[in-house]
């Protein structure tokens, strides 16, 4: 039985993009992937609001993080870390030979334009990454006005990961001066994992091009080269960029602002739903996640049963990431989600707990 996936990634993919998988394979030196290439990048450009580049890596996210680090990282960077996947591109730097410092915030708690500011003001630094929406913790940091920050800072690179929001909400790449935004599929868009999409400013090609080590895999000049002539280093995923092609359409056919409202929603439905039982957020309100709710477990339910009877009944159910699991649980609700999806979980989550059904 296939379990409906409500848990922060991978997602659950719509049956058209599934289908869009199975396209007949054509070659990637051939006319038909420089032109679905074309498409797919054009696409992206405007759902990023940008104008640098946007290329494609057959990767997961963490593939092209680390070839961010490798690519611009020259003097020293500044990590920001408030989860456990901004912890984790800290110890990738590091695991890369780059000079680094990890700035942190407790879990729960956003990157705070403060200490950004803080923190590049002493002049260390040629560049930061920061994640725009720990999915470890519900966590969305406030990006306008780090970027904002970011200004007073052109020297350094601003790398962001939003693997867990791009598409959820407006993020306009460009009107935010970030210079590498990186994301994969299985999140926000709802596709199979395997793909990593990433933007590369004028500033950061100039940076990367002078830069030593950056590797073949995500040399970023080897795909500024390709991505002229549509294409790509290496053999890309071509199955799960005609899924991407395939999303772009039904995203601009829903309408970006009616994608973004449909989150926006959705999140609001989640959290009163929790916060109707009694659960508390784990963030503090203002930086609850536009995609995913973590929840304190202030009920003190067994969460290993109930994602045990969860699945059992088809839904997949998480119960915390890392040193907040059975503390904290996370529901998702990215990518092609609706309220009817997530009343099919509830429906489920009081079955197995009445307790949580309200008397009225
Ligand atoms: C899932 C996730 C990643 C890691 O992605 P992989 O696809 O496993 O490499 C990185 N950052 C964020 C915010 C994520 O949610």
């Amino acid at each position: 039985m296939h379990k409906k996936l409500f848990i922060p990634g991978p997602v659950e993919v719509h049956p058209d993009v599934l289908k869009a998988m199975a396209s007949p394979m054509i070659g990637h030196r051939m006319k038909e992937y420089g032109e679905l290439h074309g498409r797919v990048t054009r696409g992206l450009k405007k759902l990023l609001f940008t104008n640098d580049k946007v290329f494609l890596a057959t990767s997961s996210a963490f593939g092209v993080m680390e070839g961010a680090v490798r690519n611009l990282v020259g003097k020293r960077c500044a990590n920001f870390c408030n989860g456990a996947f901004s912890d984790k591109w800290h110890d990738v730097t590091i695991r890369c030979g780059k000079e680094a410092d990890a700035i942190r915030f407790d879990w729960g708690t956003p990157v705070t334009p403060d200490a950004v500011e803080k923190a590049l003001a002493t002049g260390k630094y040629d560049s930061m990454t920061m994640i725009h929406n720990e999915t470890s913790t519900g966590v969305m940091s406030p990006l306008p006005e780090i970027a904002a920050v970011m200004r007073k800072f052109p020297e350094v690179m601003f790398i962001v990961d939003t693997v867990s929001s791009m598409s959820a909400l407006k993020i306009p790449v460009d009107e935010l001066g970030i210079d590498c935004c990186i994301f994969g599929v299985q999140k926000a868009f709802a596709l199979p994992p395997g793909l990593a999409v990433f933007t590369a400013s004028e500033k950061s090609l100039q940076r990367a091009a002078d830069m030593e080590g950056r590797g073949y895999y995500f040399d970023f000049i080897e795909f500024a080269a390709n991505d002229a002539k549509n294409n790509t280093p290496s053999t890309p995923c071509i199955s799960l960029i005609y899924a991407l092609d395939c999303q772009l359409q039904r995203m601009f056919a829903e309408g970006l602002e009616n994608r973004w409202a449909r989150h926006d929603d959705l999140a609001g439905y989640v959290r009163s739903w929790l916060t109707d039982r009694g659960f508390a957020s784990f963030p503090a309100a203002a930086y609850r996640s536009q995609t995913l709710t973590c929840s304190r477990n202030s009920r003190g339910i067994d969460l290993a049963a109930l994602k045990k009877g969860l699945g059992d009944a088809g839904f997949a159910f998480d119960d915390g990431y890392g040193k907040i699991k059975g503390e904290t649980f996370r529901i998702a609700h990215m990518g092609d989600m609706t309220r009817a999806d997530m009343d099919g979980l509830f429906a489920a989550i009081t079955t197995i707990l009445p307790e949580l059904a309200l008397s009225h």
